[in-house]
């Protein structure tokens, strides 16, 4: 029988340095013989420092872009002399060449679409981290085959936030990728990025590379889906945000989804659902210690959970009412939700009163202010910004009390598992810094 496909994900943090890229070596070479495909996303904060550079561009800054972008470029090169005593020619002409085009298109005007000339640029990232990594595998005997993820993964031209087309983009894994693995055990290739019908590469949101994965893992059936992080696997809280949190060995789709889509930023929230369609385990592992198990992530549901946070930063609470006091009635609501579609905004909470509606939104570019003009003929807004979101699952008096000590609650919303609240100004990082003990 033919030997099953496991989908693994490298992300930003795994790779960020040679030493890194060495250590995600030592971690393949412990399944070499397994059929893998191998997702990883860009270097470290290659992607913050690509957008840089795109906004310098789109600024008119042409000069500033290219500085920013040679500046990529030299930790690029570093990285590869790094882990190279003679490096592969191959491998300096194809991240020269990626680089070159790159700087070509910043001497042309921008585009009338910024989201176009943005992801045309940050897609970089996870094309030169991943000519770096299929060279680095294939010289220590791990021979793996280079993908372009744009060749498998097809969207819709929606740029910053590729629609996948599933029909093509199934097509083309089960016509391209079988054959690569006849050819090698391992084939590399890229999250985050994917291609329109007429051939521009799209990318599939911030941190979509776990997304890139599941699409891979949906496509080709996987036996399984291991996304290898910084932590020890699902914690009941961002560790970075709060003290004595503990790993969730198992999770349901469902919980995962939950979390995740409300700012458990683990695991990317459109992850699960590809997982799930055909019950594909996920496990979240630790790069810095792959012995450990890890959260298996899957069908089983039953579980108890304690109780679980997430935290969800840069919220816009919009007040919203009709100009002539009369009832925010059903066509009001109707009228509304389609410029939030329209916006592209993401509706995290919301609750009426009378008069008023309230929506609580991730607050991204100039979302709110598009949204508050489109309806400002019928309706008057008020918008509060730098607001958090805190989601807490399974929930208990304890920790509801002791989330909400010294905080404006601006919004609360309460289900039986679910408990949201809208703080204002929370210095939660603060509270962390000033030692405070958060439960
Ligand atoms: P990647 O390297 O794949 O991009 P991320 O940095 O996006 O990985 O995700 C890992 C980070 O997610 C952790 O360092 C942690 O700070 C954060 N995180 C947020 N919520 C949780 C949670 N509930 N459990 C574990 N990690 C979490
Ligand atoms: N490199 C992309 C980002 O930083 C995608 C990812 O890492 O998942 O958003
Ligand atoms: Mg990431």
């Amino acid at each position: 029988m033919q030997q099953q496909v496991n989908v693994f994900k490298f992300g930003g943090a795994s790779l960020r340095d040679a030493d890194a890229i060495r250590h995600v070596g030592s971690i393949l070479e412990r399944f070499a013989g397994k059929k893998l495909v191998i997702v990883v996303s860009a270097m470290g904060k290659t992607t913050n420092a690509l957008e840089e550079v795109a906004n310098s561009y789109w600024q008119g800054d042409a000069a500033e872009a290219k500085e920013k972008l040679a500046a990529i470029h030299s930790g690029a090169t570093a990285v590869i002399n790094n882990l190279f005593a003679e490096v592969p020619e191959s491998l300096t002409a194809s991240v020269n060449d990626l680089f070159v085009s790159v700087e070509w298109a910043l001497d042309e005007a921008p585009n009338a679409e910024y989201d176009y000339d943005y992801d045309q640029i940050v897609s970089l990232g996870e094309l030169v981290s991943s000519h770096i990594v299929a060279a680095y595998l294939n010289r220590i005997g791990l021979p793996t085959s280079w993908l372009d993820a744009r060749d498998v993964i097809q969207t819709d031209n929606t740029y910053r936030e590729g629609w996948v087309k599933w029909p093509e983009t199934m097509e083309r894994a089960e016509r391209l990728v079988p054959p690569l693995l006849q050819q090698t055990d391992f084939v590399l290739t890229q999250g985050f990025i994917g291609n329109t019908s007429e051939n521009y590469t799209t990318t599939l949101g911030r941190e979509g590379s776990d997304y890139s994965a599941a699409i891979f893992s949906y496509c080709l059936d996987a036996e399984a889906m291991s996304i290898w992080k910084d932590v020890p696997g699902v914690l009941t809280a961002d560790p970075r945000l709060f003290d004595n949190v503990t790993k969730i060995d198992r999770l349901s789709y469902k919980e995962a989804i939950e979390m995740t889509y409300y700012g458990a930023k683990v695991i990317h929230p459109k992850t699960i659902k590809p997982l799930q369609n055909k019950s594909i385990p996920l496990y979240v592992r630790s790069f810095i210690d792959p012995q450990l198990e890890g959260t298996y992530v899957t069908d089983e549901a039953g579980d108890v959970y304690p109780p679980m946070v997430a935290v969800e930063r840069e919220q816009a609470l919009i007040n919203i009412s009709t100009r002539d006091f009369s009832f925010v009635a059903e066509h009001h609501i109707r009228e509304l939700f389609e410029h939030i579609t329209t916006t592209r905004l993401q509706v995290n909470m919301m609750q009426n009163t009378a008069i008023s509606f309230n929506v609580v939104v991730n607050d991204i570019d100039d979302r709110v202010e598009r949204f508050c003009a489109l309806i400002d003929r019928h309706f008057k807004t008020t918008v509060d910004r730098h607001l958090e979101l805190i989601t807490i699952r399974h929930y208990t008096p304890e920790i509801v009390d002791s989330l909400r000590r010294g905080k404006v609650n601006m919004l609360e919303g309460r289900l039986p598992l679910t408990l949201q609240m809208v703080v204002k100004d929370v210095p939660i990082m603060r509270r962390k810094e000033e030692g405070e003990i958060l439960r």
